[in-house]
């Protein structure tokens, strides 16, 4: 069995950190010895530690790494089904189809995410509001179950682990593979339509009456804007291009384009490098950058989905205090008082918002899957302390008097009880978990902060 390291590890937002015995097997027998050893008393999987908060930390406990876990296992081009082991990342599925002509059917706005971690948090994109999460393209998944039986789970077969396990966070067991399907595409070009908009009634108005146009829509709001121009936003927008939408020149490689330059955030930054002046100075100068008329352009996927790509640990900027990202979502008939009470909300409490990204939900899948149809608004802050985790408590309770929830994959301040208000489907999810895993030997810190866990804590 593989030896393990015993380290401090971080969540994203580098504000959730614990020391666990860390695995980084090879294969996937090497991950059924680790969690069958019963070394420690809990294990959790964990991909490239993308989640914010601490979904993909242990305390304590036993933290397999999927890193090595990578590799491709079928492909069938006509259909475009891949099969992939869970440490398979999205940059690397890009890397391979996209010259074929296949596109990832979902993708969040990072690709350095791994598939098991992407299928844990049923990931959602700017395509929800059509296409649905993640699990929607998921076909299959292998599991290694806690009793060490290894099984297929999908729509057909085991579907009610299926269905945990989609948006489950790891806790229903391990990841092993999962089997996707790809979207078919002509180009690695997106058609972009930039729109700017004076308050958020008109933002609203415009992803209602012209989302249907588009099959990513998102709209990345001036956190800073109060008044009568709350809500003012820039709508991004944009379908994949065709050979026939491009220049002559990108029409020779239509399936390529040439990769964008990256840069590494040092170590070490000073807190000020993200204060409320440089972040006022950032949205004001970011939504002036657009006119009010509408502006079409081409650009390759990586910029139109992955922007912060580039910037390599750009989670440093927020130093040493790290940072929170508060991810709700409301149903359609409390969204628009609701976004109005939490952006005037953080802004009267002078909450620097660095990004605020709002956008509109399709319907619901998994048992713990996050999307409900209507709005969701994602908000990153500087950790503050105990003044922002006040404030975000009482916004808990506004989200769950609006009837809406706040994603666990960005979470790290939740109680317990606010969690079993908003997830409503997590008896029949905690049924499964009793059933599948009696003594939590999947747990993370997250599970044991919320009490997500089979027997009722
Ligand atoms: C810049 C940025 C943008 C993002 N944008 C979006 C977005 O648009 N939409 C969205 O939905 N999310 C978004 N996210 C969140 C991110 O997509 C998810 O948190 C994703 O699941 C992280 O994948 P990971 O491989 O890093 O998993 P980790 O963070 O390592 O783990 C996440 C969860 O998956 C579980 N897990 C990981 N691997 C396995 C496995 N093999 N078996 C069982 N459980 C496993 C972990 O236990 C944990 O609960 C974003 C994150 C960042 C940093």
């Amino acid at each position: 069995m593989d030896k393990f390291v015993e380290k401090e590890l971080n969540g994203w937002g580098r504000y959730r950190g614990s020391r666990s015995h860390i695995y980084r097997p090879e294969k996937v027998n090497g991950i059924a010895a680790v969690v069958q050893s019963r070394k420690e008393g809990s294990y959790i999987g964990r991909g490239l530690g993308r989640s914010y908060g601490d979904a993909a930390l242990n305390q304590g406990g036993g933290v397999v790494l999927t890193e090595r876990i990578n590799r491709f296992l079928s492909f069938e081009p006509n259909s475009g089904v891949v099969s992939c082991e869970a440490g398979v990342t999205l940059e690397e599925i890009l890397k391979v189809f996209v010259p074929r002509g296949w596109f990832l059917p979902v993708t969040p706005g990072t690709k350095f995410v791994t598939m098991g971690g992407a299928v844990a948090c049923d990931v959602h994109g700017k395509n929800h509001h059509r296409d649905g999460s993640l699990s929607n393209f998921v076909l299959d998944l292998k599991l290694l179950l806690a009793d060490g039986q290894q099984i297929r789970a999908s729509r057909d077969e085991n579907s009610d682990l299926f269905w945990a396990t989609v948006g489950g966070m790891g806790l229903t067991g391990m990841i092993l593979s999962v089997t996707l399907k790809l979207r078919r595409i002509e180009t690695a070009f997106i058609r972009v339509n930039y729109r700017r908009t004076r308050n958020l009634d008109e933002t609203m108005r415009l992803l209602e009456e012209e989302d249907q146009n588009y099959n990513y829509s998102v709209a990345w709001v001036d956190g800073q804007a109060v008044g009568g121009s709350l809500g003012r936003s820039i709508l991004i927008r944009g379908n994949h291009a065709t050979v026939d939408d491009l220049s002559p020149q990108q029409a020779t490689q239509p399936l390529e384009f040439a990769d964008r330059r990256t840069w590494t955030v040092p170590p070490q930054v000073p807190n000020f490098v993200l204060d409320r002046f440089s972040i006022r100075a950032f949205n004001s100068l970011y939504y002036r950058r657009f006119r009010q008329d509408p502006v079409n352009s081409i650009i390759d996927y990586d910029r139109f989905f992955y922007p912060l790509d580039s910037l390599l640990e750009w989670n440093r900027l927020y130093g040493k205090r790290g940072f929170i990202q508060y991810q709700c979502v409301f149903p359609p008939d409390t969204s628009r008082a609701a976004l109005v009470e939490v952006l005037s909300r953080l802004s009267k409490e002078k909450i620097p918002l660095c990004l605020v990204v709002l956008k509109r939900f399709g319907a619901e899948t998994g048992l713990l899957s996050f999307p409900m149809s209507g709005y969701t608004l994602a908000l990153d802050m500087p950790m503050l302390g105990a003044p922002l985790l006040s404030v975000l408590h009482e916004l808990d309770q506004w989200v769950i008097r609006q009837g809406g929830r706040v994603y666990l994959a960005k979470d790290s301040c939740l109680s317990a009880e606010a969690f079993k208000e908003m997830y409503p489907r997590f008896g029949q999810w905690q049924r499964i978990k009793t059933e599948m895993d009696p003594q939590n030997l999947f747990s993370s810190d997250l599970s044991r902060r919320l009490r997500i866990t089979g027997v009722d804590a």
